[in-house]
């Protein structure tokens, strides 16, 4: 790192310089720009050990936001910290800079995407740079230029060659207000995820899909392996991926009245229950529906209403609670098992996406089926007795089980050559028996789909696959990567892709017959995009290769990511699968990308979360001019724990600024060049009693507290709040009470006690290092104010001594019975005598003792005495 420190004299003492936090902040500002190599991370050769703080990479929408700055302040505190304390610390920065809005907001403002998106780019980062992250600029990824999306194509020629990227035709969502195909991941309640008032239709059309369904076993499992995730995170991935053991059974539509021939298969978890089923319930989307209605327009606007009623419980979130509604379609199926006819329904809390969109009805052991088969008179049947096998019925009880009985520790009934096994065993042996009469089998199904990543817009990385007339679907040769994403492409049109209008780019040569071939005018998914770009830092100029091995060895996993949790299961389940094909062809060698993870809460203003539409939000650019970025970043900190959601207040900016004030004051008044040594003293020795000592405790306790909050829980809140403790307590020896302006004097035996310069300078610049993650302007500025020449981003971290941290008092609270009597100041860590020698001395111990006897002396070390009398 560059000495960007100029002091070879003690600085001029300016006490009454006010705080300028503008003229301290763009003068570092400028240095920091200047030292391009200040960030950098050492190479993966480096001898020390390495830790990888992320924070997610921000769509570049035109500005930052208080969220971002949040999030960012929360990355650059931990990643400031870890240098100091001696980590080879890599901290990034890139753009997710593909996406739909750049393609609106070129629509609306006639500015081509990517020079809407560049400039974007440009103006925050001047921002970023401005707010004083610790960014290593040198590893910038941005998603959209051609040398990161190469890598794209690259991979999905992988993906390709593996089979695990394939082509189908298929209903897909489409919003019709993107004109795009929506991952069933961006529906949001039947509703489009970046157009809430927006339903989302149904279309067919041929797809480019990604196989992630090969490793939902492994994505699951390996869930338990992170263990520091936060568990919600876990549980909302677990249940996306959503697995469950049952079977599949088919079920043959019975023609004798002129229905159309077909089966309906379904998929359950109760086989067992096979014999209790008297209906099938279909989606109201069901492929099969059309058919078994017909043209009875009666049905199908029944069936219409079922949907409505459907994507109104899917809007409000509560498909759960909705209220049962169904119709008989006329139509009947066939059960397998007993040949026995079930009417067809349709009802509107069966899902077309879950399982197969068709269920089989069994009332007596189901509360859904219950509820419904009473709503509409449905028979219900019961096959399961709630007896323990081998357990003789008590009178009386066997016939007559509550309803529904939904149990499975007990036995078959009414169910032919099944009777009598157990649940357990039925279920295996069901499934065998469909298996083998080749109507079902057991398997197990997960909510989880293949990804589909195909997009019919521009803005995005084209997917590399040809179409000959004679070869069909040709792969675009790795050599002949990127495919270009053409410039100046009209994406007002009409109908399908834009890029299907321009014609040098979809009329190319066939790799295999040479003969003409036409371009995959779809586009990736912008998931892609951030599915692997953190490894991408880890060597951004690589022209050869998405990555290197080694490199990527020595930095995986992530030591720490930090994001919003709405990420918890699109991103962070696409870069896990993306991880795991990476280390299946060899790429990497880490199972997981992500070690530790972090969700911040939300930044919030008048009660709702910060957005434009909203008209509540608070310009980074404007609390920089009026406060300075370290204040307007530290409240960011200390407003709120960083997992709770942050209520901006303005005032709340407005007092840490006037903190930060007070410390500029007090090391600028009291701090002074010391060529000696601060430390041994400071950090290592006790002082005598007196002030000297007081004031090393305090130095110990708050070092204590940050590194605890560091190393543990990151309440920051906290920290800073230490960090204003200490300065309080050194006001009050130096400067005299704040509000009061009586000035604390440490006596012994009525002889004033002075603070060493040793200790005093010691513990000014130990003020200026704990807030160096937190406030690093002003801890630089003041860094230098006190003639310190080492560069402060890798000064070591001060140690804290924790016998120097005690309190050499403790105060024990004295209770008589269990009630308060009095408190009791002891030397911390007396023993147990000293103690109750102490507490018996003391008057109103004595007091409320009086005439009584003593049975029990309980004493808890350094807190509690408790004596108990009669
Ligand atoms: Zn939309
Ligand atoms: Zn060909």
């Amino acid at each position: 790192m560059a000495d960007t420190t100029n002091i070879s004299a003690p600085p001029i003492q300016r006490p009454d310089d006010r705080y300028d936090p503008q003229g301290i902040e763009e003068k570092w500002h400028a240095r920091w720009q200047a030292d391009t190599a200040l960030y950098a991370a050492e190479p993966h050769s480096s001898k020390r050990k390495k830790y990888y703080v992320l924070e997610m990479l921000p769509y570049p929408s035109g500005a930052l936001h208080m969220g971002h700055v949040r999030n960012y302040a929360i990355g650059d505190a931990l990643a400031r910290y870890m240098w100091m304390q001696g980590y080879n610390v890599l901290h990034p920065m890139g753009w997710d800079a593909f996406g739909l809005p750049a393609e609106n907001a070129a629509i609306k403002n006639k500015v081509p995407p990517r020079k809407w998106t560049l400039d974007n780019i440009a103006h925050m980062k001047t921002q970023m740079k401005r707010m004083g992250f610790s960014y290593d600029w040198s590893r910038e990824v941005t998603t959209c230029l051609p040398d990161y999306y190469r890598w794209n194509q690259w991979f999905f020629l992988k993906l390709f060659e593996k089979g695990l990227a394939y082509r189908k035709k298929s209903k897909v969502n489409w919003c019709p207000e993107c004109a795009t195909v929506l991952a069933n991941e961006q529906v949001v309640g039947g509703m489009c995820w970046r157009h809430e008032d927006t339903r989302v239709e149904l279309r067919e059309l041929e797809q480019w899909f990604v196989r992630t369904t090969n490793y939902s076993d492994e994505l699951l499992r390996d869930l338990d392996q992170l263990e520091n995730w936060p568990e919600k995170v876990k549980t909302m991935q677990r249940n996306w991926i959503g697995r469950s053991e049952g079977a599949l059974v088919d079920f043959q539509i019975d023609t004798s009245e002129g229905k159309p021939a077909g089966k309906i298969t379904v998929f359950t978890t109760r086989i067992d229950t096979i014999y209790g089923a008297t209906s099938i319930q279909l989606a109201p989307e069901h492929p099969l529906v059309a058919g078994l209605i017909g043209d009875n327009s009666h049905l199908q606007a029944k069936v219409e209403d079922l949907l409505s009623e459907q994507g109104k419980a899917k809007e409000a979130g509560d498909i759960g609670g909705i209220e049962k509604h169904g119709v008989f379609t006329g139509a009947y199926a066939i059960n397998p098992f007993n040949q026995e006819k079930m009417p067809i329904w349709v009802a509107n809390y069966i899902l077309a996406d879950y399982g197969t969109g068709a269920i089989m009805s069994v009332p007596a052991h189901d509360e859904r089926d219950f509820e419904f088969a009473n709503k509409y008179g449905l028979e219900v049947r019961i096959v399961i007795l709630p007896r323990r096998i081998g357990e003789p019925p008590a009178p009386g009880e066997a016939e007559k089980p509550v309803l529904p009985y939904t149990h499975t520790d007990s036995m078959l009934i009414n169910s032919g050559e099944f009777n009598e096994l157990s649940n357990e065993d039925a279920l295996v042996k069901m499934a065998e028996y469909a298996e083998k009469h080749g109507f079902g089998k057991a398997t197990v199904t997960y909510r989880l789909k293949d990804w589909g990543i195909s997009r019919q817009r521009y803005w995005g990385t084209p997917i590399p696959m040809l179409y000959c007339e004679k070869d069909g679907v040709v792969p675009v040769p790795e050599n002949q990567l990127p495919v270009i994403l053409p410039e100046d492409v009209d994406i007002t049109v009409q109908g399908g892709s834009p890029l299907s209008h321009v014609p040098e780019f979809i009329n190319a040569k066939c790799p295999k017959c040479g003969g003409p071939a036409r371009r995959e005018t779809d586009t990736m998914d912008t998931f892609v995009d951030s599915s692997w770009y953190f490894y991408r830092y880890t060597n951004a100029q690589l022209a050869d290769r998405p990555l290197d091995t080694a490199t990527a060895d020595y930095w995986f996993p992530i030591d720490q990511y930090i994001g919003g949790v709405e990420h918890a299961i699109l991103h962070l389940i696409y870069s896990r699968f993306w991880t795991k094909f990476m280390r299946d062809i060899g790429l990497v060698h880490n199972n997981e990308p992500v070690t530790r993870l972090f969700t911040q809460g939300m930044v919030i203003k008048d009660g709702a979360k910060m957005s434009k539409s909203k008209g509540n939000v608070v310009s980074p650019d404007d609390m920089v001019a009026r406060y300075g970025a370290d204040s307007t970043r530290m409240y960011a900190l200390f407003a709120a724990p960083p997992d709770r959601d942050l209520d901006w207040q303005e005032a709340g900016v407005e007092g840490v600024h006037r903190f930060v004030g007070r410390v500029w004051r007090l090391v600028t008044k009291h701090g002074s060049y010391f060529p000696g040594d601060w430390k041994t003293l400071l950090l290592t020795q006790a002082e005598p009693p007196g002030a000297g000592r007081d004031i090393q405790r305090k130095v110990h306790q708050t070092i204590k507290r940050i590194t605890t909050d560091f190393d543990g829980r990151w309440h920051f809140n906290t920290s800073i709040s230490a960090v204003m403790e200490l300065v309080n307590v050194l006001y009050l020896y130096w400067e005299g009470d704040f509000y009061s302006g009586n000035k604390k004097e440490a006596k012994i035996d009525g002889v004033k006690i002075s603070v060493s310069d040793e200790i005093k300078q010691g513990t000014l610049r130990c003020v200026v290092l704990l807030l160096a993650p937190f406030a690093p302007y002003l801890a630089a500025e003041l860094w230098e104010v006190l003639g310190e020449k080492d560069g402060l981003l890798r000064h070591p971290w001060p140690q804290y001594d924790a016998v120097l941290a005690k309190e050499d008092e403790t105060t024990y609270a004295v209770q008589v019975n269990g009630k308060l009597r009095s408190t009791v100041a002891v030397p911390a860590d007396s023993a147990e005598e000293v103690v109750l020698e102490r507490v018996m001395a003391d008057e109103k111990v004595r007091a409320s003792l009086d005439g009584k006897q003593i049975v029990k002396k309980i004493v808890i070390p350094n807190k509690l005495v408790n004596l108990v009398v009669k």
